[in-house]
């Protein structure tokens, strides 16, 4: 019997089960997919490795300003692509070889619940342990229209073979910006259609109108208060039809609609595990309904970033493995988005402040960085910060 069974081996899971087999306890972990999860495998690393490559468009053309003369620019997926998974290859293999050399048991296989302390294996195996912790990530949302199985999600945008030269990108959260700048850098012509009025929800006002000026002084097309009612196959690529009736003709189709958790043939029923909104529950110290079941990252769907599940992980294993209760801290979490121009934000949005009644003031700057200068760059750098104010 294990101390601990981890289900999922991403970010999240993997550094529980490291944590937890370093204080001596005896470990196994099971992943169906890539040890690496979302994160390594199909999301933070390969996406910016792309960010890095799409940078490249705007320093050649930067690069005239100061004095140079590039003659030609040619890009290769291929082999943008080849040289990314290799690296993303090294990263696995470092992942699994930490797991080893901390002495946790890899299996590669999917694992669900069979009894309290009882996990199957798809080879039927069954394993027991003490505690088990649920760690399953999440996977790409697509709303419902006709022709949605043309589209991509951000997974697919991983194995294409080549970089389309039209691209429609569904949403404006992280992923749909995020890849909006980066198709665009790497040459594509890039149309973001969104249902709302302003990119980015949740963030600060601010930050939404200078992503947006920014996309589109890059040349990417936004269409605001826009849905897609249908996509179908024409000879070359695909039609998009808008609610308003607009066609937008192309070579992709990406859906970045949201993620949704990971629970799925983990057997949560069989246990009685309660569910919230799709994810799995958890109280403070991240325990399910079950007194020996746990879960963190966003299979529990709180905040949804690589380094909130490690955070989550380590005051899983001070709880139960250290006797040392600990609850993730989720405020104040800062958040970069990867867009051109980057994001960088922690705290609280004007507007969240407005809305709570605090009394607050702000202070912003918007400047040409010098950089720009010469090379005649529009990019500005905003900073703001607000400070509450104290009561008198
Ligand atoms: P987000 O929740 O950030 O954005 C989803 C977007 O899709 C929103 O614009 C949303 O619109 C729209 N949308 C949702 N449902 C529908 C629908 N049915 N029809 C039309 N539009 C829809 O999710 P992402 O997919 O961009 O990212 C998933 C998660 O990954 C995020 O939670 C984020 O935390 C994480 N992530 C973090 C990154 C980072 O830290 N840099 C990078 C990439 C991902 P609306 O606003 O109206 O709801």
């Amino acid at each position: 019997m294990y101390d601990l069974f981890v289900i999922g081996a991403g970010s999240g899971g993997v550094r529980s089960a490291r944590l937890a087999a370093a204080e001596g306890f005896s470990v196994g972990i099971a992943e169906s997919s890539r040890v690496g999860g979302t994160c390594v495998i199909r999301g933070c690393v390969p996406k910016k490795l792309m960010v890095h490559a799409a940078e490249f468009s705007q320093y050649f053309s930067d690069s005239e300003g100061y004095g140079w003369t590039i003659k030609e620019q040619h890009f290769n997926w291929q082999q943008m692509v080849a040289a990314r998974d290799k690296e993303i290859d090294r990263l696995e293999a470092a992942y699994k070889k930490n797991l080893e050399n901390s002495g946790v048991e890899i299996y590669k296989n999917f694992a669900k619940l069979k009894g309290l302390n009882e996990i199957e294996l798809d080879n039927q195996k069954v394993i027991k342990a003490k505690h088990i912790l649920l760690a399953t990530g999440g996977k790409p949302n697509k709303p419902r229209f006709r022709g949605v199985h043309l589209t991509k999600s951000s997974d697919d945008i991983f194995m294409m073979n080549d970089l389309p030269k039209k691209i429609v990108i569904y949403g404006a959260g992280y992923i749909a910006c995020e890849f909006a700048s980066i198709f665009k850098g790497l040459g594509a012509d890039v149309t973001l259609v969104y249902r709302g009025e302003v990119l980015l929800r949740g963030f600060d006002n601010d930050i939404q109108s200078m992503v947006r000026q920014g996309l589109e002084d890059k040349g990417i097309k936004v269409l605001l208060k826009s849905q897609i009612e249908s996509v179908t196959k024409n000879l070359e690529g695909f039609t998009v039809a808008l609610g308003d009736k607009r066609q937008l003709i192309t070579d992709e189709v990406i859906c970045a609609t949201g993620r949704t958790p990971n629970i799925e043939y983990l057997g949560l029923e069989k246990l009685g595990i309660n569910l919230k909104k799709g994810a799995v529950l958890v109280d403070e110290y991240q325990k399910t309904n079950i007194s020996n079941v746990y879960a963190i990252g966003d299979v529990t769907d709180r905040l949804n970033l690589t380094p909130v599940a490690i955070r989550d992980g380590i005051a899983f294993v001070n709880t139960v493995f250290k006797n040392k209760p600990t609850v993730p801290d989720h405020h104040l979490v800062p958040k970069a988005v990867f867009t051109k121009p980057e994001v960088g934000t922690v705290g609280m949005s004007e507007r969240d402040a407005v809305s709570e009644g605090i009394n607050f003031l702000v202070f912003k700057t918007e400047f040409k960085p010098m950089k720009n200068q010469l090379s005649g760059n529009p990019q500005k750098t905003l900073m703001k910060m607000l400070i509450k104010k104290m009561q008198s």
